[in-house]
């Protein structure tokens, strides 16, 4: 049977190697010249690979790993995770239990009742409807006070969730926090974090190769423009990704092509987008709503190129509003400078609401913009040290996990017969990340299974 796939992110190209490999015979449109949605890579010279965002995958990420090795992808690298909090005008590490407990700006009371209640919310096992009716903030103050909100929660929410993070659900971080209590052995004492070798992109390229193999079709730089109830989707000429994401700006190329079933892997508006007026009208009731009820923030990330170490760890937390931006993550602090010829790479992070103005800066204004804020977290920074910088937009880079999220996730099964939705707003109650956009993938291949027999 003919299945349509739009967008060749992870979740896209799962569900489509999938399909593939039962017979199905799968088209797989992208917008972007290049695979991996928002894991996608770019060529910083020399043809070495580096992805636009930074990423790492932990040890409880077994569906991408299980995936990665199952295409004989070669090694990945797990190296000890080292973070830390820029906070009171200084980084100070914060990776071990004894970090936290030498953690100076918190009173060491404090400290310990933060230790004791995590270990008592990890022990608890209490399902995620337990917290599903409160904030973060309202349950870290109440548990373990004002303070710790203050110097750690609040701004390790903000670095994710940026102005929202007051307003984010107590069943998000209790994910987080309880996925981890989950490992067992040495990895609950030590938190590893692990790094496709050479990049992530082996892992589009294998899939690519693996779909077309088993006679689908992968189509960059060929974005979906239209998708109608009866299945058609009609595609947009090449080049449209330099119109923007909205579909309707995009030229409609031919006549269309018809499938048995549709898989849309796009964010909720694009999705929306993409819909004639009669396959709007034939989803389910109430699904219109659902897409439109969740935020999004915009990922807003410029990537450096150094001509030496910024800092000694992986990965800091800005912890002072002070600072335009909310974290620093120093790839080359992660994986040696030796894999990239001696370069070094460090992301300045920061999640944004849609209207922001600091969204309108190229990467020289954005550079200077950052520059006072850089050299606060370490004095001898020039901007001479910076030998290349790039930025990328990420509208759908964050979706916004509120209290009541769950009635807002719309099911993949939209109400038109034969489409289907798979976006990181039904990744719940875990963060969104590579990992389980495979298992989304799966997931949505198991069920278009069932609605196409081969
Ligand atoms: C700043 C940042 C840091 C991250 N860090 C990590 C990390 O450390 N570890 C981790 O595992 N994950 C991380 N993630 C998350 C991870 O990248 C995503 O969860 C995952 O890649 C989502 O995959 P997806 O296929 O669901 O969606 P996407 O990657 O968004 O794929 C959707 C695809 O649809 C395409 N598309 C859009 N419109 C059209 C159209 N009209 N026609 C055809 N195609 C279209 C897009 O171009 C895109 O390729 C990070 C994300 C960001 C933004």
């Amino acid at each position: 049977m003919r299945i349509g796939i739009v967008g060749a992110g992870v979740a896209g190209l799962v569900a489509a190697y999938r399909l593939s490999q039962e017979g199905h015979e799968v088209d797989v449109y992208e917008r972007w010249p290049g695979l991996g949605g928002q894991g996608a890579t770019l060529d910083v010279g020399d043809g070495v690979l580096l992805e636009r965002y930074y990423h790492h995958w932990f040890t409880s990420d077994r569906h991408i790993v299980d995936l990665w090795n199952e295409l004989e992808l070669g090694p990945i690298e797990w190296q000890p995770s080292s973070m830390a909090f820029f906070v009171d005008g200084k980084s100070r590490a914060f990776t071990t239990p004894l970090d936290l407990l030498k953690f100076s700006p918190l009173p060491l009371l404090d400290r310990i009742k933060m230790g004791l209640t995590v270990l008592r919310l990890q022990r608890a096992g209490k399902p995620v409807e337990a917290y599903e009716h409160e904030t973060a903030h309202e349950w870290i103050v109440r548990e373990m006070g004002e303070r710790p909100w203050t110097k750690i929660w609040g701004p390790l929410l903000r670095a994710k969730f940026g102005s929202r993070a007051q307003d984010i659900s107590m069943a998000w971080l209790w994910g987080k926090l309880t996925m981890r209590r989950r490992l067992e052995g040495k990895e609950a004492r030590k938190e590893l974090l692990g790094y496709p070798m050479p990049n992530f992109e082996p892992l589009y390229v294998a899939l690519r190769d693996r779909i077309e193999a088993n006679g689908g079709r992968v189509m960059i730089d060929r974005p979906a423009a239209r998708i109608s109830k009866d299945l058609v989707i009609t595609p947009g000429a090449p080049q449209s990704f330099r119109r923007g994401l909205d579909p309707r700006e995009f030229e409609p190329e031919g006549e269309g092509e018809r499938y048995d079933s549709i898989l849309a892997t796009v964010p909720n508006d694009v999705f929306l987008e993409l819909l004639d007026d009669d396959a709007r009208e034939a989803l389910a009731p109430g699904y219109t709503d659902k897409l439109q009820s969740i935020e999004y923030h915009t990922a807003f990330v410029l990537l450096l190129e150094l001509d030496r170490q910024f800092s000694p760890f992986y990965w800091t937390n800005v912890a002072d509003p002070s600072l335009p931006f909310i974290g620093l993550i120093e790839h080359t602090n992660f994986i040696s400078p030796a894999h990239y010829g001696g370069r070094r790479f460090l992301y300045v992070s920061n999640y944004l609401e849609p209207h922001e103005e600091l969204l309108t800066l190229g990467p020289d204004e954005l550079l200077s913009h950052y520059e006072a804020g850089l050299r606060k977290v370490n004095p001898a920074f020039s901007k001479e040290w910076v030998k290349n910088r790039w930025l990328f937009r990420e509208p759908a880079g964050q979706p916004i996990v509120t209290v009541g999220y769950p009635e807002r996730i719309p099911p993949l099964e939209t109400g038109v017969p034969g489409l289907l939705l798979a976006n990181t707003t039904q990744i719940y109650p875990e963060d969104r990340g590579t990992n389980y956009a495979v298992r989304l993938g799966e997931d949505a291949a198991r069920r278009l299974r069932a609605l196409t027999p081969a």
